[in-house]
């Protein structure tokens, strides 16, 4: 086969992924999988959902496109979808998690400048975090690696150590716009924030008049056992964003943001050429509609029950095990060496699972995986782990 045309930016996984059905993928040999990683997060209900694909296959045939400069009954569908399940009043779609972050980052600045009238436009966020790509999020992001190669960075971050308040209070000053975090560090190595934390920054947020960020795109939509992460604490943020979970494959994203915010986009301030299609869109409601009819979220509340008792059943003896951690159906696995060699085993073996740093597995089943599944998972990762803690005893 002649050098692939695309940039090499991938460490792809040796495995061609060609049809996918509930929590059942197939490779072109045939090969079934047993999917653990919903296509980072993403495919929450499944590959191939019935009701989303009927909404989605019902709209192709009515309209693609027609830009934003049209009202779009679909687009204030999913708006009010979500506003009436979030703490939110009002949403900006766009195209991406990184996108949903760069209006969170955008709105920060332009609430102070324009409805507070102040100058203010720094934001902090927190070591190990993941919050995209672009220039402005990858500046966002606290990992040194996105952004070899990228100086000059854009102006406006700071970076605190994560449960850290003094740090955090020491890097607020008057030029502070928002606090940006994500409430499970996904992409970091799945670290939960813990709650008193989150109170203090809240806290700290009220005193200052700052804005607090909350990034959902991997923990949104009942990724954690609630709809929204910050749900399991007692904290609601001032903006907030979705991508991931949203469109069931289809790419979207969402800015959301609480009343005392909106004023701070009015028309022109920010825009997309495709953010909110009427095909998006009618993915999205389909997506939110469907979530609440199978209670999707309850559902993944208990599978996560089920899926932390059977992994700390079967993988708390194993001396190569740290901890099993996080929330919901966003679970690692830290593991005192490397994951990689596990994981490329796994996938042998049938169980597609993604790492999340170099020593984490991270499972991210659907929320509508069953206890069968789980329990297939949970004997593949458990015999994988005890062979290769047998092997490192032999060797040693
Ligand atoms: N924020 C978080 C928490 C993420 O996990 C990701 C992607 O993994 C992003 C932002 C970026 O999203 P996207 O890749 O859709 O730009």
């Amino acid at each position: 086969m002649s050098e692939s045309a695309l940039f090499p930016t991938y460490a792809r996984f040796p495995i061609t992924l060609v049809k996918g059905k509930g929590s059942r993928l197939w490779d072109d040999q045939g090969k079934e999988y047993l999917d653990f990683m919903s296509g980072l997060a993403v495919t929450n209900l499944g590959h191939v959902p019935d009701a989303v694909k009927k909404a989605l296959v019902s709209q192709l045939d009515e309209l693609w496109h027609v830009s934003n400069l049209f009202s779009n009954p679909n687009q204030e569908k999913a708006a009010r979808l979500l506003v009436d399940n979030s703490c939110a009043d009002a949403v900006f779609f766009c195209n991406s998690g990184a996108e949903a972050n760069e209006a969170a980052i955008k709105i920060a600045r332009r609430y102070h400048q324009k409805v507070k009238g102040n100058n203010r436009y720094e934001i902090i966020t927190f070591n190990q975090s993941f919050h995209g790509r672009t220039l402005a999020t990858l500046t966002a992001t606290g990992q040194e690696k996105v952004k070899e190669g990228f100086l000059p960075l854009p102006e406006g971050f700071r970076h605190v150590p994560l449960h850290d308040i003094a740090a955090l209070e020491a890097a607020v000053n008057d030029n502070t716009a928002a606090i940006m975090l994500e409430l499970v560090q996904a992409e970091g190595g799945v670290i939960t924030v813990d709650a008193g934390f989150l109170r203090e920054v809240r806290a700290l947020c009220d005193r200052h008049g700052i804005l607090l960020i909350l990034d959902e795109v991997q923990t949104g939509m009942g990724r954690t056992g609630k709809m929204f992460a910050y749900e399991h604490y007692d904290v609601e943020p001032d903006v907030f964003t979705l991508a991931k979970g949203i469109g069931s494959g289809f790419p979207v994203g969402a800015m959301l943001a609480k009343a005392h915010v909106k004023p701070a986009f009015t028309p022109g301030a920010h825009a997309t050429t495709f953010g909110g299609t009427p095909i998006a869109m009618a993915v999205v409601a389909a997506t939110i509609e469907t979530m609440l009819q199978e209670k999707a979220v309850e559902r993944a509340a208990e599978a996560s029950k089920y899926l932390l008792a059977q992994l700390q059943q079967n993988l708390n003896d194993l001396p190569n095990v740290v901890e099993v951690r996080g929330k919901g159906l966003l679970i690692g696995i830290l593991l005192t060496d490397p994951a990689a060699e596990l994981i490329a085993e796994l996938h042998n073996r049938g169980l597609l699972v993604v790492p999340a740093g170099p020593n984490v597995i991270r499972l991210l089943p659907n929320l509508l995986v069953t206890r069968e599944d789980i329990d297939t998972a949970v004997s593949l990762i458990a015999a994988v782990l005890t062979e290769q803690a047998a092997a490192k005893s032999v060797s040693s």
